[in-house]
């Protein structure tokens, strides 16, 4: 079964200012990587739909989304919170962006695809019920897991998120939710700066000191993210894929390489083969560094569709 690509057009007109490591030419490159490697002939291509005002309502505060929406036609930049600017096109990505991972989870769940990976922006996982931060507006992830609970009524579903940011909106969204474990390494001390402290047994935070290598990700993964998920056994898997950790993204001091994704990814997918049928949603977050995105996504992508 071709795994599910979802992507929408409108995700490419998002724009955080001239210059702005957070840009429409990481979809490409992730495209263009898929297209050179022969991935994207293998594929089956959804545009994403926009999210409804009821599904993000579902994880985002009714007044903060109508301050997103209602800037649709707006000229100009307006800054919205902490490394978050509201550009004419937001509106429209950002509903495209959370649409995607319905769809994804429409998909899945409905068995049409066993895999679906969303090659979207802006991000998601740093923004909160009511505040963007960290190039995020709407928790993408956030919105697709709650549909899965909502619509579909599984009562365990992991996030694994493995960007070199904290997830912090994923984490505050879901921290008195049972029904929802969240996995996440990422560098500590750095952006956002939260995460290292939290007790949970459902929120497995492993916080990793700048220059750590893939022998270390690949450790603390195995010691602290499988025992958890064995015991949680999840129903669906979701992967924040954040590729800002690899050794040749400046965004961040961690040194992981395109192998280390392609590791990740298969264990998370021996975790889906134990416990959900196989059954994965995977989006963007992070990753800045186009060489590199594009590589380790096709890594990514090449174990989610069984290739290696
Ligand atoms: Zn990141």
């Amino acid at each position: 079964m071709p795994i599910a690509y979802i992507n929408h057009p409108d995700c490419l007109l998002h724009d955080m200012g001239s210059g702005h490591p957070e840009r429409a030419a990481r979809i490409n490159a992730i495209a263009d990587q898929m297209n050179a490697s022969q991935l994207m002939d293998l594929v089956h291509y959804y545009d994403a739909p926009k999210a409804t005002r009821q599904q993000l309502a579902r994880v985002h505060d009714d007044q903060y989304i109508d301050e997103i929406i209602t800037y649709e036609g707006k000229e100009g930049y307006t800054y919205f919170g902490p490394d978050a600017v509201l550009s004419p096109h937001t509106p429209q990505a950002a509903l495209r962006a959370a649409g995607a991972l319905i769809h994804a989870t429409d998909l899945v769940l409905t068995n049409k695809h066993k895999v679906a990976f969303c090659n979207i922006r802006p991000p998601g996982h740093h923004a909160l019920r009511d505040q963007a931060m960290g190039f995020c507006f709407f928790n993408n992830i956030a919105v697709g897991v709650a549909h899965a609970i909502e619509e579909y009524g599984l009562n365990r579903v992991a996030i694994v998120d493995f960007d070199v940011h904290h997830g912090n909106g994923t984490e505050a969204i879901f921290t008195d939710e049972p029904r929802v474990m969240l996995c996440s390494t990422f560098q500590h001390p750095f952006y956002p700066g939260v995460g290292a402290d939290t007790v949970s047994d459902h929120i497995i935070n492993v916080p990793l000191p700048a220059g750590t290598t893939g022998e270390k990700f690949r450790e603390a993964v195995t010691t602290r993210w499988l025992p958890a998920l064995h015991k949680f056994a999840p129903q669906m898997i979701f992967i924040s894929a954040g590729f800002d950790a690899h050794q040749d993204d400046h965004m961040a001091m961690l040194n992981l390489c395109d192998n280390d994704y392609a590791w990740v990814t298969q264990e998370i997918l021996g975790i889906a083969d134990k416990y959900t049928e196989g059954r994965i949603v995977s989006t963007l977050e992070g990753g800045y560094e186009l060489q590199a995105l594009g590589r380790s996504v096709v890594a990514h992508l090449k174990v989610l569709m069984r290739m290696v």
